[in-house]
């Protein structure tokens, strides 16, 4: 894990360093407030960061008053350091957003603990991230973090001027195979289409569970006729998959439609009309009889 050390002073700086390092830790080193400053504000920020009080330039207290105004996508752990003692001082430096606040000339084995409950923290704020983003059925993205990252991708397509195709996979029929088999077996069908789903995508290329029965896929960097060949095989491979469900010796199979669009190389859509054209296909290819890949084309 990676921990920004800043302090002012040269000795103190080695002692942090030769520790932190014996502790296993990526160090990142600030000589003053506004170096720290400077690391902080950018996008690769580490998550835990040890910042001596007393500094030329921005002070440490300062850095944890502007950073906890930040609306910042990973919390950021920080730790005082500093040779002020007073109880005051330590009220004030945790009210000014420090988490944990440490008396120079600091403990060995003290730092060390402190600095696993700031892992520990930043861990747990992963997996719930995880947790939320993730459908707990299938694995996928869920629907607001399959957008969210949409919207990142569609930015960085449009800045690069590189295409993008949108899948959106409904299995047909889909209510049958809980009617005929149960929910659990439909349940199964979902795991194991998704399972599927990823094995044809490559490693740039992301699903999110979008509704019940549907999926939705995004293909960096896809032209209209990637974006059909990779649909028409993910078509093909789900209607001639059986799935086997496990106490009913019997397996399933079924088929599903697909919608399709692509935003070409210097075109500019947003995320709800790429979606929306992908579902406009997507009832066309289930109005014309389903099990089908049909792509948008604007009038
Ligand atoms: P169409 O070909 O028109 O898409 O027909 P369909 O039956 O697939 O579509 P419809 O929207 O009528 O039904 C979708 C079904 O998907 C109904 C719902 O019970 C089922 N479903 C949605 N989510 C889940 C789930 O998590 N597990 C299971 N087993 N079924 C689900
Ligand atoms: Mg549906
Ligand atoms: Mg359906």
């Amino acid at each position: 894990m990676k921990v920004l050390i800043a302090d002012d002073d040269a000795l103190s700086r080695k002692i942090l360093e030769d520790a932190l390092s014996e502790w296993g830790y990526e160090i990142l080193m600030a000589h003053n407030g506004n170096e720290a400053w400077d690391i902080l504000e950018k996008n690769d920020r580490p998550n835990l960061a040890v910042l001596d009080w007393i500094m030329p330039g921005m002070d440490g207290v300062e850095i944890c008053k502007r950073l906890r105004k930040l609306s910042l996508p990973n919390y950021v752990y920080v730790i005082l350091l500093t040779a002020r003692n007073k109880r005051e001082d330590v009220i004030y430096g945790l009210e000014s957003g420090a988490d944990d606040y440490i008396i120079k000339p600091f403990h060995h084995e003290e730092l060390k603990s402190r600095l696993k409950i700031g892992q520990r923290i930043i861990e747990l704020e992963h997996r719930i991230l995880r947790l939320a983003s993730t459908d707990y059925l299938t694995g996928l993205l869920n629907r607001r973090a399959f957008l969210e990252r949409l919207e990142r991708e569609l930015n960085r397509c449009q800045r690069e001027a590189s295409p993008m195709g949108i899948i959106i996979m409904d299995i047909d029929h889909f209510k049958k195979v809980n009617d005929n088999y149960g929910h659990q077996a439909g349940d199964l069908v979902l795991q194991e289409l998704s399972t599927t789903l990823v094995t044809l995508c490559r490693v740039y290329d992301f699903i999110g569970r979008y509704g019940g029965e549907e999926f939705i896929v995004c293909l960096p960097g896809a032209d209209k006729w990637n974006t059909y060949q990779i649909a028409e095989r993910m078509r093909s491979i789900v209607e001639n998959k059986n799935i086997l469900l496990p106490d009913k010796g019997t397996s399933v199979s079924v088929t599903a439609s697909f919608g399709i669009v692509s935003m070409e190389p210097g075109q500019r859509k947003s995320a709800d009309r790429l979606i929306n054209e992908a579902d406009e296909a997507l009832y066309r290819a289930k109005d014309q009889g389903r099990n089908q890949v049909v792509m948008y084309i604007s009038d």
